[in-house]
């Protein structure tokens, strides 16, 4: 069956018209005024709306062991979550620890999405260690469609890496012609910080920016940017947080160096003051880099509007109260991370674009098109285009309502933005052509997603 979308107000990453979209076989195959209506097709009344590209968020953790857990997800809970705030796609991270083998860890990543993903979603593949089967395996999954890597400068001994595997993965990924996801916190600083800390009986929430300090990301946000420059490779930050961080990150991209810029939708909204609450309210808001001072918002939004950042994302890894409560002895023991998949895009429209920070085709750059161009999905996703997947966003811009845990879809007790007023949400949310969500609720099929295999893009 084919879907006709009247009357709505497309909104692209460079383009704002009044038309008429025609859909046949998961695919945008006409755009025009006065569309004509073929028999058997499904209309679609949008007059009054927004009609934007599927949103992406190219940060996300589902299948995760992590600090003696598991994030709360599965495919179909995060899916779900992210279409009723219109996110149609997702990167997440594949992350084996370093005792993992890395190609099994793939398949184990890819056979928790296979099937139970409502939308189409794409891996980051995390190096983890490199070691003399690494390049090998490497290939082999950026041959399965996996074109782009994942290392962490922090989480010593776990994740983390050090200087020289992240030399190796540089120059495999510059050879491949795939680009490097980093999270940059000095890892010997974050572990010494730590120790002191809790030595001096500081064990509670309250210490956790201290012991991950701006000076901490800014520093492994400059030193992957060095690797970088004396490798060739392409690279991008994910979830910074901070003004010194986002400085050495600009100063980088100005000599020359080919990165990219992520943020998170926590640091522009949330800052320490929630962590230093006693107990769990403090620990609901333990994630790393940790929530700054608040004097970093007004630079990130600055930063977001100036297109130093590229993309804004989640770093969306649920873990309920009894699990946050797994740290009461000590900070070090809080699994980290802020749910946000399913509230991403309404906070980014209501606080961002309705406030003026930054505009609507801002807006679909860094929540959607900029990211399908760095990882490789653009056109087929990010974008309204003939040719395009049929994945769109209609947003009834005169909605108004509150964030809270009694209405949400994410697998989780708690949200950290509860009570937040939001301007707007989907209205209709289509994945190739099918309708996945209708007026806030999931009216659509559970196991719809694809895995999408990505090329090397040669930056
Ligand atoms: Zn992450």
């Amino acid at each position: 069956m084919s879907m006709l979308i009247k009357n709505g107000e497309i909104v692209t990453g460079d383009s704002r018209f009044f038309a008429d979209i025609f859909v046949e076989n998961e695919t945008i195959t006409a755009i025009g005024i006065d569309l004509p209506i073929p028999a058997d097709c499904e209309v679609i009344d949008a007059s009054g709306k927004f009609v934007f590209p599927g949103f992406i968020d190219p940060h996300v953790h589902i299948y995760l062991p992590f600090m003696s857990t598991f994030a709360k997800d599965t495919h179909e809970t995060a899916s779900i979550a992210g279409l009723i705030g219109g996110t149609t796609s997702y990167i997440e991270m594949c992350c084996p620890s370093r005792l993992d083998d890395a190609w099994e860890g793939y398949q184990l990543w890819k056979s928790k999405a296979d099937g139970n993903s409502a939308s189409d979603y794409s891996f980051h593949m995390a190096v983890t260690k490199f070691g003399p089967e690494t390049a090998n395996q490497l290939r082999k999954i950026v041959n399965d469609g996996t074109a782009s890597f994942k290392i962490f400068l922090s989480y010593k001994n776990f994740f983390g890496v050090e200087d020289g595997e992240m030399y190796e993965t540089l120059r495999l990924a510059k050879e491949l012609g795939v680009i490097v996801t980093a999270h940059c916190e000095n890892a010997e600083l974050v572990s010494r910080l730590q120790s002191e800390l809790i030595g001096s009986g500081k064990t509670g929430p309250e210490w956790h920016e201290a012991s991950r300090p701006e000076s901490v990301e800014a520093e492994g946000t400059h030193r992957f940017a060095t690797f970088l420059a004396n490798t060739g490779a392409t690279g991008y930050v994910v979830h910074l947080s901070c003004e010194p961080a986002l400085k050495m990150a600009t100063d980088a991209k100005a000599n020359g160096t080919k990165l990219f810029v992520e943020s998170v939708i926590p640091h522009f909204l949330l800052d320490k003051t929630l962590a230093e609450q006693k107990g769990v309210e403090g620990m609901k808001h333990v994630m790393s880099p940790p929530l700054r001072d608040a004097r970093n918002h007004e630079r990130l939004w600055n930063g977001l509007s100036a297109g130093q950042i590229d993309t804004v994302a989640t770093d969306h890894c649920p873990f309920d109260l009894s699990q946050k409560l797994l740290g009461a002895d000590s900070f070090t023991q809080i699994p980290n991370g802020i749910p946000g998949i399913e509230d991403r895009v309404n906070l980014l429209y209501s606080r961002g674009v309705c406030t003026g920070k930054i505009d609507l085709h801002q807006f679909v750059n860094v929540a959607s098109t900029n990211a399908a161009k760095i990882f490789g999905l653009f056109p087929k996703k990010g974008t309204i285009a003939v040719g395009s997947d049929a994945d769109l966003v209609i947003y009834d811009r005169d909605y108004r309502g509150k964030i809270s845990v009694k209405t949400q879809y994410t697998n989780n007790d708690y949200n950290a933005f509860e009570g937040t007023e939001i301007y707007g949400r989907p209205w209709i949310v289509t994945v190739r052509g099918k309708i996945q969500v209708h007026n806030g609720s999931f009216v659509g099929e559970k196991g719809l997603g694809r895995f999408i295999p990505r090329k090397p893009q040669y930056f």
